[in-house]
């Protein structure tokens, strides 16, 4: 479909439900070609209906992010297959257990670090080699303000996405001289299945849809979208 992404390539995983399955949408909407991931088949496919609705194409890659190996090997395939990749968002996220630091069990925790954390770098490490030779290079990384604001019983999912903002602008430093651009992005809270597990009691109808949100996260892959290793921010400010 023409738009300003027309002939490029995006991966975009957790792309099953929320803000990924979002996000997919408005990247075929500017014109981009999808590859979306997710453990969730049925999701995926979801998601693939609502591509075609807007005109666009996807290829699914059902994956569990906790799965190293497979990670490891989407780049390669994804290279053998389209022989490009211009764009990443690395959206997938879980919640994992709210409860004081010393009560995480040790496979909760390893499931929040994995997926939040080591899933990024197996990412970058598959991702890198097609990125950098884009024409127009984009990566972008979904965080949250606890990262940056720690709150009671938030210690395992903060501490996966602080580690991750860290290794994202890291590599962001190490590409500063080549044409990837490299940034980080926090939705704030919004009416998600993530969401509804931190918060079960809230009024969802005062949150935003992940489809208000996912058009400006889209737009960091665009060609003229100049930052680099930026946090850009929806959330509302501390203590809201
Ligand atoms: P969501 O609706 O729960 O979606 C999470 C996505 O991650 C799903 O597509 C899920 O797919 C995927 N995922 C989870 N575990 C996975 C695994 N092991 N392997 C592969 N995929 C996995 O949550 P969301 O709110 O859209 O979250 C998207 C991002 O926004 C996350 O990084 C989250 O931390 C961030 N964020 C959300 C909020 C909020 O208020 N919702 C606020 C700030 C930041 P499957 O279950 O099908 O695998």
């Amino acid at each position: 479909m023409p738009g300003p992404l027309e002939g490029r390539l995006a991966l975009v995983t957790g792309a099953s439900r929320g803000l990924g399955a979002a996000t997919a949408v408005a990247l075929a909407r500017l014109g981009a070609d999808l590859v979306i991931s997710a453990r969730t088949i049925g999701g995926l496919e979801e998601t693939d209906d609502a591509i075609r609705a807007a005109g666009g194409r996807a290829s699914l890659v059902p994956l569990d992010l906790r799965d190293g190996p497979s990670v490891d090997r989407l780049g390669p395939s994804i290279g053998e297959r389209f022989g490009r990749l211009d764009a990443l968002v690395a959206n997938a996220g879980v919640l994992g257990p709210l409860t004081p630091a010393g009560h995480i069990l040790p496979d909760a925790w390893a499931e929040v670090i994995e997926v939040n954390l080591g899933a990024a770098w197996r990412l970058i490490r598959t991702a890198a080699p097609l990125l950098l030779a884009a024409p127009a290079g984009r990566a972008v990384f979904v965080t949250d303000r606890r990262a940056r604001m720690p709150r009671a019983y938030w210690g395992a999912y903060g501490a996966s996405k602080a580690g991750m903002e860290y290794l994202a602008l890291a590599w962001a430093e190490e590409t500063r001289n080549t044409r990837l651009r490299v940034n980080l992005f926090d939705p704030g809270p919004m009416a998600t299945r993530l969401r509804l597990r931190a918060m079960p009691a809230e009024d969802r109808s005062a949150l935003p849809a992940p489809e208000e949100i996912a058009p400006a996260l889209a737009a960091l892959c665009l060609p003229e979208e100049n930052r680099h290793a930026a946090l850009i921010s929806r959330a509302p400010s501390p203590g809201g």
